[in-house]
């Protein structure tokens, strides 16, 4: 390139003297400097340096003055410095300059400057460079394509990514790894995972990863495992995606078994791994198998990652330890929202709403910004504690202080406080305010509220109101049911059963699980699979007569209606919550706290007896139902009966 011979003015000269001077002694005396001549040789080299010392706006002054061009490295050098420093008006005028210098057509440059908007977050005016652009080239796509993917604009990055053949540039590995994210459904992403075939280029792990991570988002987790099973070489990013894709979708014990067979692999683990594989133990309420892995935590040093500390205090608290969750979260040494919003739901599901509210407001004291989910964990513990006013203080203040706008699981969050402070008539009111279409969950809360306060008139209505947005969910349903059953409505009971039937709903089967040294026990309702089944049948036969013999008297109305009385009492007897709770009675030492999991809500039934069972067998058992957790102790429960 061939540089315009640079005639400063006299007093130019002195005045960039001085600043070179002032700046950069080294620079300003050599020799070269001294000679007019050579001026324009040593010049880009001063902004270049002055650039590399992190000294932007000398640098800056010195374009400003210079009305010649600078060559293609000191543009780029000034760019660079830009980006450091996300300078966004500063880069506008090296873009300027270069205009203005007739660069209009570099290739190289452009590039550039479509590199600097980006890492600036300034995309549209990325875009118009890039458009611009007399001759693009693989650079400036991916670029355009990735900038588009990160900033979560899907639809311009394929609507580019379709349009690139038609400029003659074929995708590579980069196009393909930034194009994966912008997917939003199965089809789509099945389109280009055949374009990557067809293009023919070999996979590299970054692909690879990207497709498994894709595909288990789309919930085809074995598809994703395929992917994963071939690729031939993994890194700790495609251990992480598989393993989170399991995680999200349910696959928690899969997803365990994974981390196990990725520390044998010798690959370091690093606060990502922890921070995906956390959630199983959570959902799975392994506390042995979490416990062990906060000791890996310690042995790798990253106890003291933001994420991790987050996870771990979630992982503590969904496996009923909520004095261990809160320790980890005191030790922390810094906490962000999402930490404070794990504790804050710790307290909520364990239904300890004053912590819960007392951690709210040091949240809040302490300058961190609560999000929507923080809302709905405070929510939520005033709706276990049935503190409606407290409830209502915090949701009248979303929008206005909190500048949260309400979405649908924070209207449900209301709607299930009310409801189950027995305000039926408040809840539907507020359903029929609600600004937003109500869905068909909110419905179902309601009805449940309905069930619990045996309003059946008022649940007929609800139900019809729920079945009318999802007629396929077996809730509505069941509910109507126990209600038509315990009122002996035999005949609407039986109308209900044929639709069901008609439309092929099936209830969803009842199960609960046990960990037990690092191994988890699943149980279903009158399940007779396991290998300790006699004893356990025999431990609850034994527990049955003690809680007669102690005033315990089965809820009959839970079983199903159609059934002799005393086969209901043994319908009852084996709901899976009982099964699990027998084995751990019958496998741990005397005085463990039994952990069970349960995927329903537990049943009134079930909830006294196992009421009566803590005090039998003076042991603390916690179940994890759905909605939230129960503390059994000494005969009593930690929800009050109210759940
Ligand atoms: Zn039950
Ligand atoms: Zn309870």
């Amino acid at each position: 390139m061939v540089f315009p011979l640079w005639n400063p003015k006299p007093e130019k000269i002195y005045y960039l003297r001085g600043l070179l001077l002032h700046h950069c002694p080294r620079l300003a005396t050599t020799a070269a400097f001294q000679k007019q001549s050579n001026i324009c040789n040593i010049y880009p080299e001063n902004v270049r340096s002055l650039c590399e010392e992190g000294r932007l706006n000398e640098a800056l002054r010195i374009l400003c003055d210079f009305d010649h061009a600078l060559d293609c490295s000191t543009y780029v050098s000034l760019l660079q410095g830009c980006i450091n420093n996300r300078a966004l008006p500063q880069g506008k005028l090296v873009h300027a300059h270069i205009i203005q210098m007739g660069f209009g057509a570099d290739k190289f440059l452009f590039n550039r400057l479509v590199g600097f908007y980006v890492k600036c977050v300034s995309l549209e005016d990325a875009r118009k460079v890039f458009d611009k652009m007399p001759e693009r080239d693989y650079f400036s796509w991916n670029a355009m394509i990735a900038a588009y993917t990160r900033q979560g604009i899907a639809r311009e990055a394929l609507e580019l990514f379709h349009l690139m053949p038609g400029e003659g540039i074929q995708p590579n590995q980069f196009t393909f790894s930034s194009i994966l994210p912008a997917c939003s459904d199965l089809a789509s992403l099945e389109r280009i995972h055949e374009k990557i075939i067809k293009s023919g280029i070999e996979l590299d792990m970054v692909v690879e990863s990207a497709l498994v991570d894709m595909y288990a988002k789309f919930g085809c987790i074995e598809s994703a495992r395929n992917l994963f099973d071939k690729m031939s070489h993994r890194d700790d990013v495609s251990w992480m995606v598989m393993i989170a894709g399991y995680v999200q979708n349910g696959w928690a014990e899969e997803a365990l078994k994974l981390y196990q067979v990725m520390r044998l692999t010798g690959l370091k683990l690093n606060s990502n791994t922890f921070a995906s594989i956390l959630p199983a133990c959570a959902y799975l309420g392994t506390l042995e198998q979490g416990i062990e892995i906060h000791e890996e935590i310690i042995r790798s040093g990253v106890e003291s990652d933001v994420y991790v500390g987050s996870a771990l205090v979630d992982m503590y608290a969904k496996c009923g330890s909520i004095k261990k969750a809160r320790e980890v979260f005191d030790k922390m040494p810094r906490q962000d929202v999402v930490s404070w919003t794990a504790m804050i739901a710790g307290y909520a599901v364990h239904g300890c709403a004053e912590e819960a509210l007392i951690l709210f407001q040091e949240m809040k004291d302490s300058g961190v910004r609560p999000n929507h989910v923080t809302l709905l964990c405070v929510l939520s513990a005033c709706c276990h504690a049935g503190l409606v006013d407290e409830g209502y203080k915090h949701f009248n203040n979303m929008r206005g202080y909190y500048r949260i706008t309400p979405r649908m699981e924070h209207y449900r969050c209301m709607v299930d406080l009310l409801g189950r402070a027995g305000q039926l008539e408040e809840a539907q009111d507020f359903i029929n305010r609600m600004p937003i279409e109500p869905d068909a969950a909110i419905w179902r809360c309601l009805l449940a509220a309905c069930r619990y306060h045996n309003n059946i008139d008022l649940g007929e209505h609800v139900a019809a109101q729920a079945l009318k947005l999802d007629s396929q969910y077996d809730t509505p349903y069941v509910l109507l049911s126990n209600m038509y059953a315990e009122a002996g409505r035999w005949d609407d009971l039986e109308k209900v059963r044929k639709l069901m039937k008609d439309r092929g709903i099936k209830k969803t089967p009842g199960r609960s699980w046990i960990e037990l040294n690092k191994h988890v026990h699943v149980f279903y309702g009158g399940d007779r699979s396991h290998p300790q089944t006699e004893q356990i049948y025999a431990k609850l036969e034994t527990l049955a007569k003690q809680m007669r013999a102690a005033g315990h008297v089965p809820h009959r109305q839970f079983a199903l209606a159609d059934v002799e009385e005393e086969q209901k009492e043994q319908i009852l007897c084996h709901h899976s919550e009982k099964l699990a709770i027998a084995f751990g009675l019958l496998n741990t030492p005397p005085g463990t706290t039994i952990l069970v999991i349960k995927n329903l809500r537990v049943c009134g039934d079930c909830h006294s007896a196992i009421k009566f069972t803590s005090d039998i067998s003076a042991r603390e058992i916690i179940l994890r139902d759905t909605n939230r957790y129960h503390h059994f102790k000494n005969g009593q429960c930690s929800c009050g009966d109210y759940w």
